[in-house]
C-alpha cells in the first residue's frame, strides 16, 4: 500500500510538472527548438535596450542620429545570442531612413552571423501612434479612444500605428494597455481605456484587432500587441508608479482580469507582467498570478515578457530576492519568457546559465519560455522576412491616416459645462487665448510623443496647430489675442510653473469678448508623473482668478493626462471642454467644436473628483453615501464628484423615454433580456449620443456596486429624429465574483437605468 501511494504521488508530481512547462510543439518550433544549444536559448530569453549595441558614450546614451557599434552588437547578437531588442536611443524618436538601416543592419547579425540564424524581434512603445518614428501619424492617447466610446477609433488607431510601427521594421509593439485607470493620481491613467471594466475590454480588442488582424499569422502590415501590464497595476494604494497594491482575488477577477481574458481568447501574441507589487508579492515573481492564472486558467499560450529592469529590481527594489541570480531564479521559474533586462545582458545571461546547470531552472521551463519565443517570431513571418521592404508603405504619414487620427480627436473631446450655450461662439468676437496648455504641442499629446517623456514634441510636430494656432486660423488672427500668463518650466520638475505675465492676461481679457483659458498639466509618464497633489498647480488657479474678476465669459480648456482638481474656480467658467491629451489634431478639432462646425460627442471614462479625499470609480459601494443623521451632525457622508463617469453634453438634447424589457421575470440563467427604448433628438443640431445601459444588483452576498456598466452604443440622431433602441444583455451578465472568487448569478431583484429612466425585473 505505501509503494502503491508513493507511486501515485510520483504520477501525479511528474503529470503536474509536465502540465507546468510544456514547450509547443508545433513541427518548426520543434524543429528549431531541438537544433538550438543551451546559450542559444538563452539568449533568446534576453531583451536589450537599443543603446546598449549603438555608438556612444554609454550604454545608456548614444550618439544621434543612431549608428549600431559593430563591437557592441557582434557582442551582444553573435557571442551572447541575444534575441530582442527594443526601444530607441536617448528615449528620441529616429528618421524613418535611420530606422531602416539600423534595423536592417541588427537583423544581418543575427541572421547572417549567428549559428541558428535566428531574426531579432524588435519592440517598440507605439502607443498612440508609432511616436518613435519621425513623420508618423500621432492620435490621441487611450484615454481620448475611450472618451469617444466608438471602438472604431480605437481600431484606427491601431490600424495606423501597427502599419507606420511595421513600415520602420519593427513587428512588435507594447500596446494596448488594459489596466484599469481607476486611480486619477496615477501617472499612467491616460494610458488606459479609464476606469471601467467593460469600455475597457470592448476597446482594447477593438484595438488587439488593429493591430495584429484576424489571423493567427500576422501580415507584413500588422504587429503582434502587447497586452499590458498583467495585472493590477494602477491600482495602488499610494497613487504612485510602481508602488504596493492590496487587491483581494475577487477583486482581481471582477474588474481587473476580465479585459485580459477577453483579448488573451482573441489570440493576443503577448503580455508584459505588472512592475507592481500586489499583496506584498512583486508581480514578477507571482508564481500563481503568471502560470495559475494567466496561463492556465486564462490559456495565454504566447510571450509573457517582463517590464523594465523588473527581474534585476526583485533583488534591488523589492528585496524578495538575496541577490540578482536569485532575482533570475524566481522570476523566470514564476512564469517570465523574457527579460526586459534591459542592460546588463552578459550577467543575466551568465545566471541562467548557471541556474540550469545547478538544476535550478529546469531544462523544460527554458524550452517551454524559448519555444513561445521561436512561435512568436514564426507567427510574424520574421524567418522568412526579417528585413521590412520600406518601399511598400507608401501610406505611412499620409492624409487619410492623418483624419483617422482628427476623427478620434474631435469625437473625444468631452463639453463638461455649457451655461446659457455660450456654446458654439457665436458672431465675430475677441478672444483671449490664455494658460500655459494653450500654445504647446506637447501638451496636447503628452508622454511617448518623439520621446518617451513627449518633452520634445515642439521640435518635432511644428507643422501642426497648437490650440491657439487653431483657433486664431478659425476665428481670425485679427480677433484672437495669445497671452501664456503662466508657464511650465523649462528644466527640473514638469510640474513646475513660473508666472511669466498674468497682468498683461487679465488686461487683455478685460479688453475681450471671450477668454479661452487652456490649463491642465505638462508631459510626463511612470516615475517622473508621480504626484503629491492633485490639486492643478496654485499659479493656474491664480491665473483663473485673477481673470474671473474680469467679469467676462471664461471658456475652460483642459488639457491633461489625469483630472486635476479644478472645483474652486470651475464656477464661474462659463463653459468646460476636456481634451485630455488629443494628439497633433487635437488644437483643430478643438477649434472646430468651438466654432459649432463639430457637434461634442466625448464622455468621460473616468470620474472627474472634486476633492482629494474623495476619490471613487462611478461602481462604488452604497455606504459611500450615508445621509447625515437626521440633521444631527454635519458630516460629509456622500459621494461628490465634480462630473460623472458617462458624462458629455453635446450641443443637441436628447430625450429618453418609454425604458421597456421583453419580461419583467427572468427563469433561467441562460436567458437574455432584451430592453428596449426610444431616444429623440429635441433640439434643431444633429448629434452623436452614446446610449449607456447599467445595472445593479438590489442585495447581494457581496456588498453590490452602486451600478455597472452593461452595455453602449454610440448612435447618430439627426435634429427631430426619434429611434428605438435595442440592448440584448445575457442574465449571467449581471453575475459577479463571491468572496471565494467564483463568478455566480444571484437571484433577485435587479434595476436596469437607461439616461434617468429605470426599470426592475427579477431573476429566478
Ligand atoms: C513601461 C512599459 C514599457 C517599457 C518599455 C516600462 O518602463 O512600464 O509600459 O513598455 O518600459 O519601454
Amino acid at each position: 500500500m505505501r509503494y502503491f501511494l508513493i507511486t501515485i504521488l510520483i504520477i501525479f508530481y511528474s503529470c503536474k510538472l509536465d502540465n507546468e512547462f510544456v514547450p509547443i510543439d508545433e513541427g518548426r518550433v520543434k524543429d528549431i527548438l531541438d537544433k538550438m544549444t543551451i546559450e542559444e536559448k538563452i539568449g533568446q530569453m534576453a531583451q536589450i535596450n537599443l543603446t546598449v549595441i549603438a555608438k556612444g558614450p554609454s550604454k545608456w546614451r548614444s550618439f544621434y542620429p543612431l549608428e549600431i557599434d559593430p563591437k557592441r552588437a557582434k557582442k551582444a547578437i553573435v557571442d551572447y545570442k541575444v534575441g530582442s531588442i527594443i526601444n530607441t536611443i536617448n528615449g528620441k524618436a529616429l528618421e524613418t531612413r535611420n530606422w531602416h538601416q539600423s534595423i536592417s543592419e541588427i537583423q544581418k547579425y543575427s541572421v547572417d552571423s549567428t549559428r541558428s540564424r535566428i531574426p531579432i524581434i524588435y519592440g517598440i512603445d507605439g502607443i498612440h501612434g508609432s511616436n518613435y518614428a519621425v513623420g508618423a501619424t500621432m492620435f490621441p492617447h487611450q484615454i481620448n479612444l475611450a472618451a469617444s466610446w466608438n471602438k472604431e477609433n480605437a481600431y484606427n488607431m491601431a490600424n495606423v500605428c501597427a502599419y507606420e510601427t511595421r513600415a520602420i521594421g519593427i513587428p512588435w509593439n507594447f500596446s494596448p494597455i488594459l489596466d484599469l485607470g481607476i486611480d486619477p493620481r496615477f501617472p499612467r491613467q491616460f494610458e488606459t481605456f479609464g476606469e471601467d471594466p467593460l469600455l475597457v475590454q470592448r476597446l482594447s480588442k477593438a484595438m488587439l484587432r488593429g493591430f495584429q488582424g484576424n489571423e493567427n499569422e500576422i501580415s507584413n502590415y500588422k504587429v503582434a500587441a502587447c497586452l499590458k501590464h498583467f495585472v493590477g497595476y494602477q491600482s495602488v494604494i499610494s497613487g504612485k508608479d510602481r508602488t504596493p497594491a492590496y487587491i483581494p482575488d475577487h477583486v482581481l477577477s471582477e474588474y481587473h482580469i476580465e479585459p485580459f481574458r477577453e483579448a488573451i481568447k482573441d489570440g493576443a501574441k503577448s503580455v508584459m507582467i505588472s512592475s507592481g507589487l500586489i499583496n506584498g508579492i512583486p508581480v514578477h515573481a507571482n508564481y500563481d498570478l503568471i502560470i495559475k492564472i494567466l496561463r492556465q486558467k486564462l490559456g495565454f499560450e504566447g510571450v509573457i515578457l517582463s517590464d523594465w529592469e523588473d527581474i534585476n529590481k526583485l533583488h534591488t527594489r523589492d528585496k524578495v530576492a538575496e541577490s540578482k541570480k536569485e532575482a533570475v531564479k524566481i522570476a523566470i521559474n514564476s512564469g517570465i519568457d523574457m527579460s526586459m533586462i534591459p542592460y546588463d545582458y552578459e550577467q543575466y545571461c551568465r545566471f541562467l546559465l548557471e541556474l540550469v546547470n545547478e538544476g535550478e531552472v529546469s531544462i523544460e521551463r527554458i524550452n517551454d519560455a524559448v519555444s513561445r519565443i521561436l512561435k512568436l517570431k514564426l507567427d510574424l513571418g520574421l524567418f522568412e522576412n526579417p528585413i521590412t521592404d520600406f518601399s511598400k508603405y507608401e501610406a505611412f504619414g499620409s492624409k487619410k491616416h492623418k483624419e483617422l487620427a482628427y476623427n478620434a480627436a474631435s469625437e473625444s473631446i468631452t463639453l463638461l459645462k455649457n451655461k446659457n450655450r455660450i456654446l458654439p461662439i457665436k458672431g465675430n468676437p475677441s478672444i483671449l487665448v490664455t494658460g500655459p496648455n494653450a500654445n504647446s504641442m506637447r501638451t496636447l499629446n503628452g508622454a511617448w510623443t518623439y520621446s518617451w517623456q513627449g518633452n520634445l514634441a515642439d521640435e518635432f510636430a511644428g507643422e501642426y496647430n497648437t490650440i491657439y494656432e487653431a483657433i486664431s486660423n478659425k476665428f481670425g488672427s485679427r480677433n484672437v489675442k495669445f497671452i501664456p500668463g503662466v508657464a511650465y518650466t523649462e528644466s527640473g520638475n514638469y510640474f513646475d510653473m513660473n508666472e511669466v505675465n498674468i497682468r498683461k492676461a487679465v488686461d487683455e481679457g478685460k479688453k475681450s469678448d471671450i477668454i479661452i483659458l487652456c490649463l491642465g498639466e505638462n508631459s510626463y509618464t511612470e516615475k517622473p508623473g508621480d504626484l503629491n497633489d492633485l490639486n492643478i498647480h496654485k499659479l493656474q488657479s491664480k491665473l483663473a482668478f485673477e481673470l474671473i474678476k474680469t467679469r467676462k465669459p471664461i471658456i475652460l480648456i483642459i488639457n491633461s493626462g489625469r483630472p486635476r482638481l479644478i472645483t474652486d474656480f470651475e464656477p464661474f467658467m462659463s463653459a468646460v471642454i476636456n481634451v485630455y491629451l488629443p494628439g497633433n489634431h487635437g488644437g483643430d478639432a478643438l477649434a472646430d467644436i468651438l466654432s459649432g462646425k463639430v457637434n461634442p460627442s466625448g464622455k468621460l471614462p473616468y470620474t472627474y473628483p472634486a476633492f482629494p479625499n474623495s476619490l471613487l470609480p462611478y461602481y462604488y459601494k452604497p455606504s459611500e453615501v450615508q445621509n447625515n443623521n437626521q440633521g444631527a451632525y454635519n458630516y460629509v457622508g456622500k459621494v461628490n464628484n465634480l462630473y460623472d463617469f458617462g458624462y458629455g453634453l453635446s450641443y443637441s438634447e436628447f430625450e429618453y423615454t418609454n425604458l421597456n424589457t421583453d419580461k419583467d421575470v427572468y427563469n433561467s440563467k441562460s436567458d437574455t433580456i432584451k430592453i428596449n427604448f426610444k431616444i429623440k433628438n429635441t433640439s434643431k443640431i444633429d448629434g452623436y449620443e452614446t446610449v449607456q445601459l447599467y445595472s445593479s444588483d438590489l442585495y447581494a452576498q457581496i456588498t453590490p456596486d452602486i451600478k455597472r456598466l452593461r452595455d453602449f452604443r454610440k448612435i447618430f440622431l439627426r435634429s427631430g429624429e426619434s429611434k428605438s433602441i435595442d440592448f440584448s444583455l445575457p442574465v449571467e451578465k449581471l453575475g459577479y465574483f463571491n468572496v471565494k472568487n467564483k463568478k455566480i448569478t444571484e437571484k433577485g431583484e435587479f434595476k436596469l437605468m437607461i439616461d434617468t429612466l429605470n426599470k426592475l425585473i427579477t431573476i429566478n
